[in-house]
């Protein structure tokens, strides 16, 4: 029984408050629409739980889970939005501005996490049986601001306000034992509703809490503080994301973590098991599959033999099957060095029963690998352990039914590199799967002008749920449809240009070209090449004042991990650059420098929308996949990139006219280092000297910190690294080469247009829908369930 959204608005307003709406904060507004939300899909949500349950389910765990904001989301999800704004309206409210009163929910450090975000949506809007299991972080990716261009760090307490779309399910509450602790795992479950269905999926995050509030005994002998230690603990174990992608600090806290999700999303796979087809385990991988997200979550395997062996009493080769039939594992990197590794002691002190089981599987490897005629040398560099060290992604390849890369080029990479070894012994169990996003979120609801094009053009909004039939239209549509492109860009980069005065405090030119990079700061990504352009043109400006170039913004944004100084020096540096460039009126007129400071789901939904340029222009063979260039790309930006990750495919799909490549090419790159000399390049590209040196010449600050100079240094002198590891002056010259084209096309509005309309009609293959299609058939084995 649903009401209607306009009355249940007002209550729950008016519950929450106190007051009626019109005394209430946006605030107040936002949480009761909220709460109203969550009322229209209750029952739904029910009955698709109740559905999926009886049949075989898909489980995809993840420690990251990057959803951003939910309400918009819903209401356009629900076909609630006109509702919602009238509902609003009718107390002076406006609904895009009670919208930003929303935290986002960051609970993942960038793409790993926002795909499995959209791996959600689309599982929803396609009626799968999936559900998602996480950790409840209290704070999320810590909050970025700059003092003096330096990155600051702060904490994100993104729910303490309340948060209507987590619900709290105290009676399902499940124990996790370590050997020096047991907690509670409380789930709070978060509706995922689809587009177009009546399907609402479950992401299912668990919060850790103590056993007992605090020991009484302690209080009562006046030893306040004992009383609270274990109760801080516990609490310790879902306090916070980890921000570091790449390395690992806090490691005991870590795997503490990694445990802890694994453990209590198991107990309620197997009790759901049991419910419904009792205790003989045997058929436990025909109803039940686990997709592991990266290696975060490996630690399931041993604890489901545990469970197997010490609570069902069953034997290790019948366990052992069923577990390498019911794990899959998904690869994000190709640096083998990258992947994630711990010490046993850490094991042994937190759960020396998980332990053994490791040393176990270990053992039997080794035999497995002897017997099949392995040397050594090998099975050493396969075991799951190695000396006191393991390794989860081994684990992982070992125990998994399917192993797949991200991307064409990724798959490619880790067969014949990073996991060569297992492809040679198991190659069925390889697949390539490359990422996509949901066109729900990133066209739909943050493109709404593109949006009502794309249904008058296709004469409906089947696109929403099936962005392959945009591939029709790519040639079909009169010369209109690149004059409305152009003018929604225009309007998008205006509304833009206004949320960057107001954000950031920076003015900025509407018909400047907005060229665009927004990821996470990693040295392969490049951001120091685009970084090096931007100074390079300002001094070309300033060589030559009547120089024509056309009118640019660079924008960009991204967090820094709070340990990679490298990173966070390339941060200081592009702000070094806009302080620079934007308070020099001889160029200010035609370049200006935007770093968006705090960049996240929601800023992305602002910018990307009033993108020109997408800069993808990590070092070749480094991305795995990258997800941002399909956002831009079906929001009509032209990418900028190298040949990497899925840029690979997008060039595929768009062709060589509609997209601008540059760069050596991943296949090249091991000749290219051979020979490499960096000096060379800074010697003897035009322009490359005067960038370098403006870094340590006091053309540009750090404050003191040396941290320019390291940079410079980092590139130009072999220290435990060779010098420039990332390429970047190897490719300076074909990147200003190709990006001094890209803004004089630019100026063709028309072709520009066309280029932008092939890009967005032939994104339907970055869609998460195709990539969950895929994952659905072949990997899951899972099929629609729509509920009556
Ligand atoms: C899509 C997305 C990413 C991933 O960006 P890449 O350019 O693919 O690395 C990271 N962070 C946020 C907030 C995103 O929305």
């Amino acid at each position: 029984m649903t009401h209607d959204l306009t009355e249940t608005f007002s209550s729950q307003v008016r519950a929450g408050s106190g007051r009626p709406v019109a005394d209430s904060t946006p605030m107040e507004i936002w949480q009761g629409l909220s709460a109203a939300v969550v009322d229209q899909l209750a029952d739904a949500w029910s009955e698709t739980d109740r559905t999926y349950k009886a049949g075989r389910m898909e489980h995809y765990f993840s420690a990251e889970f990057l959803m951003g904001r939910a309400l918009l989301n819903n209401l356009s999800n629900l076909g609630l939005v006109e509702e919602a704004r009238k509902a609003l309206a009718a107390h002076g409210q406006d609904l895009s501005v009670i919208l930003e009163e929303e935290p986002d929910a960051a609970l993942g450090n960038g793409g790993l996490g926002r795909l499995a975000a959209c791996f959600l949506d689309s599982c929803a809007t396609m009626d799968l049986p999936v559900t998602g299991y996480g950790i409840l972080y209290r704070y999320g990716l810590f909050k970025q601001l700059f003092s003096n261009g330096f990155q600051t760090e702060h904490p994100d307490p993104w729910m303490e306000e309340g948060y209507p779309f987590v619900i709290r399910r105290e009676e399902q509450q499940r124990i996790v034992s370590y050997a020096d602790l047991k907690v509670r795992a409380i789930p709070y479950d978060m509706a995922i509703t689809g587009y177009g269905t009546k399907n609402v999926n479950t992401l299912r995050l668990w919060k850790a809490e103590p056993i007992e509030e605090f020991d009484y005994d302690a209080f009562n002998s006046q030893r306040f503080t004992d009383a609270i230690i274990d109760r801080e603990r516990t609490m310790d174990i879902s306090r916070v994301l980890y921000p570091n992608d790449t390395t690992f600090e806090g490691k005991v806290l870590r795997v503490r973590q990694q445990y802890f999700f694994c453990s209590a999303s198991l107990q309620d796979i197997v009790e759901n098991y049991v419910a419904h087809h009792g205790t003989d385990m045997s058929k436990f991988a025909t109803y039940n599959s686990v997709q592991l997200n990266d290696t975060h979550p490996v630690l399931a395997i041993p604890e489901l033999m545990r469970i197997f062996l010490d609570e069902f009493e069953m034997g290790w080769e019948e366990s052992w099957e069923i577990i390498t039939t019911t794990f899959a594992y998904t690869n994000h990197t190709v640096l083998a060095e990258a992947l994630e590794t711990w010490d046993m002691t850490i094991f042994d002190r937190l759960f020396p029963r998980i332990a053994e089981i490791v040393r176990e599987i270990d053992r039997r490897f080794r035999m497995d690998m002897n017997e099949r005629g392995l040397d050594q040398g090998t099975i050493d560099y396969m075991a799951p352990l190695c000396g006191n060290t393991v390794r989860m992604a081994w684990i992982a390849c070992y125990a998994s039914y399917s192993i797949n890369g991200v991307a064409a080029l990724h798959t490619e990479i880790i067969k014949r590199e990073t996991l060569k070894e297992w492809h040679a012994l198991w190659p069925e169990r390889f697949n390539n799967k490359t990422n996509g996003v949901t066109p729900r979120r990133w066209l739909k609801q943050c493109n709404p002008r593109l949006a009502e094009l794309l249904d008058e053009v296709t004469g409906s909004d089947a696109w929403v749920r099936d962005l392959s039939v945009l591939a029709d239209f790519t040639d079909s549509v009169d010369e209109s449809v690149y004059e409305r492109l152009a003018a929604i860009k225009h309007a998008n980069k205006v509304d833009f240009a206004a949320w960057i005065l107001e954000r950031e405090g920076i003015e900025i030119n509407p018909d400047a070209i907005f060229d665009v990079q927004i990821k996470r700061l990693h040295e392969y990504k490049r951001q120091l090449l685009n970084a090096f352009y931007v100074l390079d043109l300002y001094f070309r400006i300033k060589d030559n004042p009547t120089l024509d170039v056309a009118p640019r913004v660079f924008i960009f944004g991204a967090k820094a991990a709070p340990g990679y100084i490298r990173a966070k020096a390339i941060i200081k540096l592009i702000n070094a650059i806009a302080e620079l460039v934007n308070n020099d009126e001889e160029v200010n007129d035609r370049i200006k420098v935007v770093f968006v400071h705090n960049y996240n789901v929601s800023p992305a939904e602002h910018i990307i929308p009033a993108a020109d340029v997408s800069e993808q222009i990590s070092t070749a063979g480094k991305e795995a996949s990258g997800t941002s260039n399909m956002k831009f790309m079906m929001n009509g930006a032209l990418t900028l990139g190298t040949l990497d990750g899925a840029n690979v495919e997008i060039l595929d799909a768009v062709g060589d006219e509609n997209a601008y490549i540059f760069g050596a090419k991943e296949e090249e790159l091991p000749e290219l280092r051979r020979t490499y000399d960096p000096r060379w390049h800074y010697e003897n590209v035009p322009g490359l000297k005067r960038v370098l040196d403006a870094l340590v010449d006091g053309t540009l600050s750090d404050n003191g910190s040396g941290w320019f100079h390291d940079l410079r240094w980092s590139l130009l002198e072999a220290g435990y690294d060779p010098a420039d590891v990332y390429y970047v002056l190897g490719d300076f010259a074909a990147y200003r080469e190709t990006k001094d084209a890209m803004a004089a096309d630019h100026a063709d509005t028309r072709a520009w247009a066309r280029k932008a309309w092939v890009n967005i009609t032939r994104s339907g293959r970055f869609s998460s829908d195709r990539t969950i299609g895929d994952y659905a058939r072949e990997v899951w084995k899972i099929e629609a369930t729509p509920i009556a």
